[in-house]
């Protein structure tokens, strides 16, 4: 799965822009906050967690253990139908199941919030109790381990009646979602999808939820026959029935855990794309999106057979299921989901050409596809291993960009991946990956099991080399393949392969909570040649362990580069090397490879010098913003020479430093500038370079340049930087502008504009923020955005289009999906204090008129005074209504 988590908001908040958005921002942050404080009964807090385990002793800690094998699902054959209107699923299941080991004459099922209409086996009926989402079958008579049944149950499926739980990283837990499914909400198509984990798959179907439970499949699917289907393994057959619908069976022969079950109905197109095997045949490779999705849906999904093609060779295990298809829905309650074959994806992965410009999601999309050996393949057995799935996945976005975009693109992401654990590490605390003690199981989808695994793996990666690393892989593939495992598997299979006692990686990394924080500095003996490096590992050791770090350290002379590996293993350790002539750079962790805190103290030279030598992308960005912290020419020509860099992000950063450069440098990188916004190939530079200038340039010599970006760039993100650069020397012509950027069909161009007329648009604006809030065109989390505009623009329209906007939000709450239902109050609050402002303004004038005596503007005020009390009434009473 991959999260959509607040961290994302937040970005998306921060890049919100001028300062016109500031208020926005603030919305959004502060529902961010209360979101948080909201969820405090989701969160670990270790702190306490540590005082209440001192001040109980004697009390056994808690150990969430996998779950008892007592049932092995061998079969699970659906036959389904949907009730539109009522938001329900009428079901036949034939579960083929036998005793684990010990003879048994009972089976017990996970089905949650159901009708159970009858249970049976042949044509027998049997006897059942249906208590706490248990449903306890009496098999009437005993079965060994050496005997199949197969029990038939007929259910009525009701995800809507129940209540439900869920996480900042899934949402909701009804497994089984209904989106609009009687077509009231217009611009939504209605649909049907799943999703299942962590253990919501039983809400749509009796099963043994748990992840170390494997079954292979098959479901037979009644719909309209307007409606396209997707589920698991291969579409078998797809018969037309006399009644305008169609069954569709899909089967999928291989076993996997029921939380990968998936279904999707909905007017979908099907574009159609392969995979050629490496036997030569031809692997179905299907993306299915909504109409007007159809002519992008090879931008957004094209690369998925390079990439299938990809981890196949560098695992060495081919893709090993029927088939690679993808899915995207809307309202949906987390980023993605792996499910085996059928992958669905929220709608924040639409995205015209243009919009692909300035960001795709390739990285999600090799995520999942990787989860088809880490998840689907071999299953964590249990919740607290989580990471064998989800570091995997992560990772593969790392593997993705290193193959694709190269390197530097890599460890660009590594390092984000990175800041992603430090953020979540610091809001939620640490914990030791492999997490035996959680409170709830969808706390194990957080920064430890993604980020700070993913990089795990690239230490291990690192420390083993490529080919006893990807051996290694491969080896605990094929010998947990179509089976659950847990973590010592994986180092029993590196062990196995690289000959090598891995116990203190694995202690240290998956058994032990937090990272090194590390001091690094170095003394240079010029009489004996000798630089001597001093490290300490400083991090809390009542958290942490003293990690065994095994590092190449490179030392820069008059001769070149030189390598050494060292193993760091104490608190405070020196290591000496030699060197010629004099010591020109240093770089202590020279493969970018450890996930901690690192301090080092090196000289600003010598970071011009590592800015020209160093090879990671990490070396020469540090050389880059501290060596230009350098006041000589050197440090001036550094940021002039790296807006030439190979990289587009350390283009992209030295635009940023321009700013610091004076006389010649300065004028001859605002040329230089001049070009980049025009022909850098990438739009994030482009932008920079257009950031830089609309501060460094007179307001003449900019608005040329920036109405040609406005016209002419490619990229939205140019465009709208660019828009509000220009709002700031002429509101008209940039609100005009604007206006004319309308028609772009795309989601990001809206709520830059919105972000125009929130600050800028008269009256006359009203309508673009409701059909932008109503349509489809805006998407995901630019939608929160776009309602925070809105929320901004009324505090400055007349109370008549306040009260007008209560409707808007209320649809939006009810029909907007999730985010929107969450951030509703925080906007209606943010417009209810507005609304006390402007009362008390109002109250203020009235003294006045009052005291003046008079009347016609007192009976003015009062007027409005209650005009603005009856909107307090109307939206206190709409903020009640929906925090219920
Ligand atoms: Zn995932």
């Amino acid at each position: 799965m991959r999260k959509a988590s607040w961290i994302f908001l937040l970005a998306i908040a921060v890049s919100c822009g001028t300062k016109k958005e500031k208020e926005e921002i603030i919305i959004v942050e502060e529902a961010i906050e209360e979101s948080h404080h909201g969820h405090d009964h989701d969160e670990f807090d270790y702190d306490t967690y540590d005082e209440a385990e001192s001040e109980t002793p004697k009390k056994r800690p808690v150990y969430r253990e996998t779950e008892t094998i007592l049932t092995d699902l061998i079969h699970t054959k659906l036959e389904v139908n949907f009730d539109w209107e009522k938001s329900r699923m009428n079901g036949v299941a034939w579960i083929t199941a036998k005793p684990h080991f010990y003879a048994s004459d009972s089976l017990i099922l996970d089905a949650k919030g159901m009708d159970i209409n009858s249970v049976s086996i042949g044509n027998k009926a049997l006897s059942y109790t249906y208590e706490n989402d248990f449903l306890k079958i009496d098999l009437g008579k005993t079965y060994t381990r050496d005997d199949k049944y197969t029990v038939m149950i007929d259910y009525v499926a009701k995800p809507e009646e129940r209540t439900t739980s869920g996480s900042a990283a899934i949402t909701s837990d009804k497994g089984l979602y209904f989106i609009n499914p009687t077509g009231e909400s217009k611009g939504k198509m209605p649909q049907i999808w799943t999703q299942g984990e962590t253990e919501a798959s039983s809400v749509w179907f009796p099963t043994i939820d748990s992840p170390n439970a494997k079954t292979t499949q098959e479901i037979f699917m009644t719909v309209n026959d307007k409606y396209a289907t997707l589920s698991n393994g291969k579409l078998v057959s797809s018969k037309k029935l006399s009644n305008g619908d169609r069954i569709d069976h899909w089967k999928q022969e291989l076993p996997h855990a029921p939380y990968l079950f998936m279904m999707a109905v909905g007017e979908f197109k099907v574009v159609k794309d392969s995979y050629k095997k490496p036997d030569g045949s031809a692997m179905d490779v299907f993306y299915y999106v909504e109409p007007e999705w159809e002519p992008y849906a090879k931008d957004i999904f094209g690369e998925t057979p390079t990439m299938i093609k990809h981890f196949s060779e560098l695992l060495g295990v081919d893709y090993p299921w029927d088939k690679y298809h993808q899915v995207v829905v809307r309202d949906y309650v987390s980023g993605a989901m792996e499910n085996t074959g059928a992958v669905i994806f929220g709608d924040f992965v639409y995205k015209n050409d243009r919009e692909l410009l300035d960001a795709n999601d390739q990285s999600t999309i090799a995520h999942e596809l990787f989860h088809h050996w880490f998840g689907d393949l071999v299953t964590c057995e249990s919740w607290s291993n989580l990471p064998l799935n989800e570091s995997f996945a992560n990772y593969s976005q790392y593997l993705w960009d290193e193959y694709r975009y190269g390197l530097d693109e890599a460890d660009l992401h590594a390092e984000e991946e990175a800041d992603g654990y430090f953020q979540s590490a610091q809001m939620q605390g640490s914990h030791n990956l492999i997490w035996f003690d959680y409170d709830d199981k969808e706390q194990m989808f957080d920064g430890h099991s993604y980020n700070k695994g993913g990089r795990i793996l690239h230490m291990l990666r690192n420390h083993l080399g490529d080919d006893a690393f990807f051996a290694g892989v491969k080896n605990y593939l094929e010998k947990n393949k179509f089976k659950p495992a847990e973590f010592h598997q994986l180092r029993l299979a590196f062990e196995e392969v690289s000959g090598q006692d891995l116990n203190w990686f694995f202690n240290q990394w998956f058994l032990g909570a937090g990272h090194p924080v590390m001091n690094f500095k170095h003394e240079v003996d010029t009489a004996n040649n000798t630089v001597t490096v001093s490290v300490e590992q400083v991090q809390d050791l009542e958290l942490s362990p003293i990690y065994r770090i095994p590092l190449v350290m490179a030392i820069y002379d008059e001769n070149g580069k030189h390598e050494f590996m060292v193993t760091v293993d104490e608190l405070e350790e020196k290591f000496s090397f030699p060197f010629t002539g004099s010591v020109k750079g240093i770089i202590y962790d020279d493969q970018f490879m450890l996930l901690g805190a690192i301090n080092e103290e090196k000289s600003l030279e010598q970071y011009v010098y590592q800015y020209y030598h160093g090879e990671r992308f990490y070396a020469r960005r540090d050389g880059l913003m501290k060596g230009s912290k350098l006041r000589t020419d050197d440090g001036q020509k550094l940021v002039l020479d790296a807006l030439s860099d190979d990289f587009w992000h350390i283009r992209e950063l030295a635009a940023g430093r321009v700013k610091k450069l004076k006389g010649d440098f300065e004028d001859q990188a605002i040329a230089k500038l001049k070009d980049i916004v025009k022909n850098d190939p990438k739009s994030d530079v482009r932008q920079a370079a257009l950031k830089t200038l609309a501060k460094e340039l007179d307001d003449e010599e900019l608005k040329p340049i920036l109405v040609d970006r406005i016209e002419n760039d490619r990229s939205y993100s140019v465009v709208s930087s660019a828009l509000s650069a220009y709002v700031k020397l002429d509101p008209d012509k940039a609100v005009a502008l604007a206006q004319g950027l309308e028609k772009e069909r795309s989601s990001k161009m809206m709520f830059g504009i919105s972000q125009i007329y929130a600050g800028f648009g008269d009256s006359t604006k009203y309508d673009f923020f409701t059909n932008a809030l109503n349509g489809n065109i805006v998407q995901g989390f630019d939608k929160l955005g776009l309602m925070s505009s809105f929320t901004y623009y009324l505090t400055r329209m007349e109370s008549e289009y306040m009260g007008k906007a209560i409707e808007v939000y209320a649809d939006l709450a009810e029909n907007g999906g999730f985010y929107m239902k969450m951030f509703a109050p925080q906007n209606l609050n943010y417009l209810l204090k507005d609304l006390e402002t402007k009362k008390e303004t109002e109250q203020s004038l009235m003294s006045g008129h009052e005291e003046n005596n008079d009347h016609i503007l007192m009976h003015a005020s009062k007027k409005k005074i209650a005009m603005i009390d009856d909107l307090i009434t109307r939206y206190t009473e709409l903020v009640q209504q929906l925090e219920e």
